[in-house]
């Protein structure tokens, strides 16, 4: 058995204190699986950060505690960012999304399967024991963004939808406030494949904001897995268009289950801005979003699967007629 401090946090201050004091403490933990073995949790699950409220800028604050559940059925989420609650239900179960908080689903790690299996070496795990996936079972991991040392991918869905909402994520610590924004709070492996986030770990997050535009009119999630229910996606789109006189005034979309963080291209997006909304402008920004891409044997499917998921979801989004996750809906 392991020894280890539990301690309830009173108040953020309180768990932020807390968390100094005690540098080899946690907020969350993989100690079930003996990933992490942290001298002391804090338990912050008692804090008041579980309120969904509107910003003076015409957006959404999320409080850090929210469910996953509580969020994807909030009537102002449903109507005027539909794409996070369908990107939502669109993950987990419902057991766990009514568990499942938006901070925890920000920091979830890799399901590589190496990362929970303590005797193969994992560079994400033990940092310098090498990648067992780049030669092995990587029918699940990434195939933009990677590195030498880890071709793990980001699990999330809610992550990329709340990359196309163009969120920030607002933490708190030590030295006081920050706010960062989604694209930059998840990293890619680099050499460093340890680290998932550019959050500090004495930082605990707050909130989530969304901005005031949410792609109500024309957006979908789409998310294509090996079964229907409670499987990570093989490969996610996020799409939300502006679309004006028969012509796409802005175009926002996301991968997810692609790489080690939500994956847009800003060019693949220009490309279809002032274009007619059709299948030819979709398949020539896809080709564009996937121009990197490189495959590890077992996932190398998943290029070709991620392009026509692409110009599928931009279809369903210009036609506006979205990818339904009705069948997850408890009514
Ligand atoms: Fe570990 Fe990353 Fe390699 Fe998976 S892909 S074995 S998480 S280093």
């Amino acid at each position: 058995m392991i020894g280890f401090e539990y301690a309830r946090a009173a108040s953020v201050a309180d768990a932020v204190r807390q968390m100094a004091e005690s540098p080899d403490a946690k907020f969350v933990d993989l100690m079930k699986m003996d990933v992490e073995r942290p001298a002391k949790l804090i338990d912050v699950s008692k804090l008041p950060l579980d309120q969904v409220e509107e910003t003076a800028g015409g957006g959404l604050r999320i409080g850090a505690l929210v469910a996953n559940s509580d969020l994807a059925y909030h009537p102002l989420v449903e109507r005027r960012y539909p794409v996070l609650s369908s990107a939502l239900l669109a993950g987990a179960s419902q057991q766990l999304r009514n568990m499942a908080s938006v901070g925890g689903n920000l920091l979830q790690r890799t399901r590589c399967p190496y990362f929970y299996d303590l005797v193969t070496p994992c560079n994400k795990r033990e940092p310098g024991a090498g990648c067992s996936a780049v030669d092995g079972l990587n029918r699940m991991n990434a195939i933009l963004g990677t590195s030498e040392s880890c071709i793990a991918v980001h699990p999330s869905d809610m992550c990329v939808a709340l990359a196309v909402l163009e969120a920030t994520v607002r933490v708190t610590g030590p030295r006081g406030e920050r706010v960062i924004a989604l694209s930059d709070f998840h990293r890619l492996p680099g050499d460093t494949p340890q680290r998932d986030t550019n959050l500090e770990g004495d930082e605990l997050i707050t909130s989530v904001e969304l901005p005031a535009r949410g792609f109500a009119a024309n957006h979908t999630y789409l998310k294509i897995r090996d079964r229907l229910s409670y499987a990570f996606a093989l490969v996610s789109v996020a799409v939300g268009l502006e679309l004006e006189g028969g012509a796409i005034r802005q175009a926002r979309f996301a991968l997810g289950g692609v790489a080690h963080k939500p994956w847009r291209n800003a060019e693949a997006e220009a490309a279809l801005q002032g274009r007619a909304p059709d299948e030819a402008a979709f398949a020539a920004a896809a080709d564009l979003m996937l121009r990197e891409a490189r495959g590890f044997g077992h996932n190398t499917f998943k290029i070709d699967l991620a392009r026509r998921a692409l110009v599928r979801a931009l279809s369903q989004a210009a036609r506006g007629t979205p990818q339904s996750q009705s069948s997850k809906k408890i009514t």
